[in-house]
């Protein structure tokens, strides 16, 4: 039996899409939100669990016990327990959950066990791979159907499900799933019942990524091709006349990072911003958190800092960071108050980020600087405003000192709240630095001068070596930033010409306009 009130916590069988973040629909994004144990397939990219609560549980189906397919038990009753605990589960399936994932036997699973559940559909890999090598699945002149294919069948074994004969004369275009490893064999099954030879083929790797690979042959000549071109499985065929009518410089595979290698180093929480925009210019990225931010150790700054504002004792607040903002109001609200302890506080921010973050709050700033979002551009902004009066500055545990002493030749009184900590954050033994060392990143993207000195600091020998000879680009934010990794002994490649995350892809793209691909 079916339960259906929509108040019961549910299991969503959840596609993730291809690979790339942007291609999660809405409504898995939702979902993901709400779920409070995510149990995803190993084909789906870590990275979107992000979109899951932090308080969730994620689980990787390699963590279960037993080889494929004898873990489909253990998926079943993880499932079916976990709803039956009353909490809200996603499994998260590459592509769409129906296509070749077996999520019709979850459902069926189930239904049995009187479960409800939702399908959220996915992108899957043959359309992705149509759009993003800008490969016409269907063409009026071409192709006027597709057949989605496993080509996990061995042909000719005894109860096979796969009429090669009758594939070979589809009059549209076969894409071929799960298929690269019996390659030869599909393609002489085709031959063999009468496809032509000269009918135009291609294998897809990672399609949607900047890591996605293609080669393109007639039938006949595919595996070779492949083997040249040194694709492996997974990876998906495809074959069909159509596919002569592919772009030959695909939009993505035309973007300004496409393939680059990049390492973002902001704090976990905040990194998905950048994350996306770089993988959206095609960038192949990595992340390493160098500093984390937590509550501050000691409470006692940021607590009397809530209620001097709300008695009115300064006449400014100055936030450097859009963390800082969060910071304050996520205390103010631990006190059971609201934006309105601000009363009638000037706000200054250090740029528009953290500006923006205010106006989630649904406060504007008074002052934001123009053009120089540093603690000299604040400074500089400020200091005609605060002559004679009171101000106090929120910031982290560490950080610089200057806009405090600027403004101390002008105000009546300046002080400085920790409204939150960075700690460092970077495990030697890492994944990323084994990444650096073996030079599989080329640019290194340094926000702030604290991250700098955080993740300079954690470079060894190996990876010096490989900044000073120029395999490793470092990439500032600033030339406050730039400064910062000089002292350091670094070389810098380049500067953001606007100090904010945008200006700091900026100088990335610049960069790798200036060099081809490695
Ligand atoms: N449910 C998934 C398919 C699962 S079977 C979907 O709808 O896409 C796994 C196979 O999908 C792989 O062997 C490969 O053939 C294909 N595949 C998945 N993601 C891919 C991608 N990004 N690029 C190319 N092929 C992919």
């Amino acid at each position: 039996m079916l339960m259906t009130d929509p108040s019961q916590p549910l299991v969503f069988l959840v596609g993730a899409g291809p690979g790339s973040p942007g291609l999660l629909t809405l409504r898995a994004a939702e979902v993901l939100a709400r779920a409070d144990l995510v149990l995803y397939d190993q084909l789906v990219p870590e990275r979107l669990l992000e979109f899951a609560s932090p308080a969730a549980r994620t689980m990787c189906v390699r963590e279960l016990p037993g080889q494929h397919p004898d873990k489909y038990p253990h998926i079943h009753s993880l499932l079916i327990e976990t709803a039956r605990a009353g909490k809200t589960v996603v499994r998260l399936k590459g592509g769409d959950p129906l296509i070749f994932g077996r999520g019709g036997e979850e459902a069926e699973a189930l239904r049995t066990a009187g479960i409800a559940y939702e399908i959220v559909p996915g992108v899957t890999a043959a359309i992705a791979a149509g759009a993003y090598l800008e490969i016409p699945l269907t063409h009026r002149e071409h192709a006027s159907a597709i057949a989605l294919v496993t080509g996990h069948e061995v042909p000719n074994k005894p109860g096979t499900r796969i009429d090669w004969r009758a594939l070979s004369a589809f009059p549209g275009t076969l894409a071929i799933y799960m298929g690269i490893a019996r390659l030869p064999i599909i393609v002489s099954e085709l031959l063999k019942h009468g496809k032509d030879p000269k009918t135009p083929a291609a294998i897809v790797e990672r399609a949607s990524s900047g890591e996605q690979r293609s080669v393109y042959a007639t039938l006949d000549g595919i595996e070779d091709a492949r083997r040249h071109g040194g694709l492996e499985a997974p990876g998906l065929i495809l074959v069909g006349d159509a596919i002569a009518r592919r772009a030959a410089a695909p939009w993505f595979e035309s973007r300004p990072l496409f393939g680059r290698r990049v390492l973002v180093t902001r704090p976990r929480h905040q990194a998905l911003g950048m994350v996306q925009k770089l993988e959206h210019l095609g960038a192949v990225v990595s992340r390493l958190s160098a500093v984390d931010i937590r509550e501050p150790a000691d409470l006692s700054g940021i607590d009397a800092a809530v209620s001097q504002l709300r008695r009115g004792e300064w006449d400014w607040l100055v936030f450097t960071s859009a963390n800082g903002v969060h910071a304050l109001l996520r205390r103010v609200d631990a006190f059971g108050l609201d934006v309105r302890v601000l009363g009638r506080v000037r706000i200054a921010t250090i740029g528009p980020k953290t500006a923006a973050a205010l106006r989630e709050y649904r406060v504007r700033a008074d002052v934001v600087p123009d053009a120089t979002f540093s603690s000299e551009g604040l400074a500089a902004a400020l200091g005609p405003h605060v002559g004679g009066q009171r101000v106090l500055l929120a910031r982290a545990n560490r950080g610089r000192d200057l806009l405090r002493q600027e403004l101390a030749k002008v105000a009546a009184a300046v002080e400085q709240v920790t409204v939150y900590d960075q700690v460092d954050a970077i495990a030697p033994e890492g994944a990323v630095l084994d990444a650096l060392r073996r030079g599989e990143i080329r640019y290194v993207t340094l926000p702030s001068s604290n991250i700098a000195r955080g993740v300079l600091g954690a470079f060894d020998e190996t990876i010096r070596g490989r900044v000073a000879r120029g395999e490793i680009h470092l990439v500032a934010i600033s030339p406050e930033t730039g400064k910062a990794v000089r002292e350091l002994g670094y070389p810098v490649a380049a500067e953001a010409d606007v100090f904010t995350e945008d200006g700091l892809i900026d100088a990335v793209v610049r960069l790798a306009r200036a060099e081809p691909v490695t």
